[in-house]
This record gives structure tokens, C-alpha cells and sequence, in this order.
């Protein structure tokens, strides 16, 4: 028997990128998997795809329930979806402030909400959510987007804290930079676009970006039973960007 067969798993932002690396090992690992993202038109079977909007909370009650229906319950909810964006202070207005946590964090709080009753009935409710080493690396020209992660990171520990008695473990994954369609476009504004990912993997500990399917390896760790008594984390997937200290050459 496969190690998560039985379980029922629904992964927001699941149609591209780390989110889709993830459903993928998920399913591979025996889950029935649930993809909600904007457009999940890419996603095909065994997945199913529900299409949402996180910073809609209608249209995330709607896909939860869904998908709920579809699976016969959930246990494992994977919170991806998110957005970027670049710059200090002085570079995002307050519409895109309200935008980019309207995603990233209360997209959070509004599927989590959804999928609370059919989390507290699993015998293995479970959440991982995808934070970033922004949370608490300081990087520069990324002040909106490190605040909303380090806002995933506190509403992880406290999510964590809140439901532990009923059964449910929060826990969140810290990528860094992390090679998916997400750095592709970034790297595709560049004039030289190889020269800029060539200089981006010379700038990681280990000359090289981190893959999703390393960084899903990790969700699927959290999220299975296997972690158990793992609760309240942040797991780095990074590369050494955070944690080492290396001297200059
Ligand atoms: P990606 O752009 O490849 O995939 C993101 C997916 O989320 C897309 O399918 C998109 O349609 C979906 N999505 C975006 N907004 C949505 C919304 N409002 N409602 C529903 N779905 C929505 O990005 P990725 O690189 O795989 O990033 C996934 C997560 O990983 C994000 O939370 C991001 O902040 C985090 N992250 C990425 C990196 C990186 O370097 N790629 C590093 C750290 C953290």
C-alpha cells in the first residue's frame, strides 16, 4: 500500500510550480489530490482541478466544498498560491499592499476556513503552508513581499497552536529561490535572460537554484503522517541561503 493512500489532499496554486510538483508527489504517494488555482485547465487526471480565486472567498467556499464532495473529505491542505513583488517602501502603493496579502496571507485564513470542519473530521488533519526564506532572511528590494510571508510564518505558528488539541498539525515550508515558472518569467524580463540565471545560481551556496520537486519533497514530509509529532515548524528548502554563514571567496 502506498504511504498516503486513503488520504484526501487539496493544494491551492497546484497548477504550476511547487504547487503542481507537490499534487503530483502527492498523487504518486497514493493521495487523492485536489488542485484550486486561478486557472486549472493544465491540470489533468488523476488530479482534479476546481478553479478559484484565494482572494475570493466565495469562489474558495465553492472549490472547497467541491473538492470536498468529489474526495470524500480532506486531510491534508497544502496553502500555495501566491504572488510577488519587488521593490522598497517607497515602490508599492497601498492598492498593491492590500492586493499581495489579500493573496498571500488571508488567501491562507480564507481556505483554511473552508477546509477546518473537514480537516477536524480526518484522523490525520494536516496543513503546510508555502512561506519563503523572505519571512526572515532581510532581502532587499522585497519589503511587501517579505512582509506578507512573514505574516504566513506568525499565522502558521499560531494556526499551529490553535488546533493542535484537535488533531491537526500547521506547519510551513521556507523555499528559496526556487526554480518554476514563477523565476522563469522574472528571468525572462532580463535583456539577457541566460546571463541573469547564470549570475542568480552563482549567487546560491550550492550554484544552484532549489528545484520544486525538492521543495514539494518537503510539503509532503510535513503533511503525511510520517511527521506526526512535527507541528509549528518552518522547514528550510533553500539551499544553505539562510543558514549558512559563508565568507566571501
Ligand atoms: P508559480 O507562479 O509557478 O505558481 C503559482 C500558482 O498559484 C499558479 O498556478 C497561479 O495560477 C496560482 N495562483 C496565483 N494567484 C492565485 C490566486 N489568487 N488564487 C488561486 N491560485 C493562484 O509560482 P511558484 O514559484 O510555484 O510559487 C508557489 C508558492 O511558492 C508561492 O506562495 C510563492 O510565494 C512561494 N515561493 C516561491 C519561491 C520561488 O523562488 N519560486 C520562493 C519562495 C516561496
Amino acid at each position: 500500500m502506498s504511504e498516503l493512500s486513503g488520504l484526501r489532499a487539496l493544494v491551492t496554486g497546484g497548477a504550476s510550480g511547487i504547487g503542481r510538483a507537490t499534487a503530483d508527489l502527492l498523487s504518486a504517494r497514493g493521495a487523492a489530490v485536489a488542485v484550486v488555482d486561478l486557472d486549472p485547465s493544465a491540470v489533468d487526471k488523476p488530479l482534479l482541478g476546481y478553479t478559484a480565486d484565494v482572494s475570493d472567498d466565495a469562489s474558495v467556499r465553492a472549490a472547497v466544498a467541491a473538492a470536498a464532495d468529489d474526495l470524500g473529505g480532506i486531510d491534508i491542505l497544502i496553502n500555495n498560491a501566491g504572488i510577488g513583488a519587488a521593490g522598497t517602501v517607497e515602490d508599492n502603493d497601498d492598492a498593491q499592499w492590500h492586493r499581495v496579502f489579500d493573496v498571500n496571507v488571508l488567501g491562507i485564513v480564507r481556505t483554511t476556513r473552508a477546509a477546518l470542519p473537514h480537516l477536524r473530521a480526518s484522523a490525520h488533519g494536516s496543513v503546510v503552508n508555502t512561506c519563503s526564506i523572505a519571512a526572515t532572511a532581510g532581502l532587499p528590494q522585497r519589503a511587501l513581499y517579505s512582509a506578507s510571508k512573514g505574516a504566513v510564518l506568525s499565522l502558521t505558528l499560531a494556526m499551529a497552536a490553535d488546533h493542535v488539541r484537535e488533531g491537526i498539525r500547521v506547519n510551513c515550508v521556507n523555499p528559496g529561490t526556487a526554480d518554476t515558472p514563477w523565476v522563469g518569467r522574472l528571468l525572462d524580463r532580463a535583456a539577457d535572460p541566460d546571463a541573469e540565471r547564470a549570475a542568480l545560481n552563482a549567487r546560491q551556496p550550492m550554484g544552484r537554484l532549489v528545484t520544486a520537486e525538492e521543495v514539494a519533497a518537503a510539503i509532503v514530509y510535513l503533511a503525511s503522517p510520517t511527521a506526526a509529532s512535527v507541528t509549528g515548524t518552518a522547514l528550510a528548502v533553500d539551499g544553505g541561503m539562510q543558514g549558512l554563514r559563508l565568507r566571501p571567496e
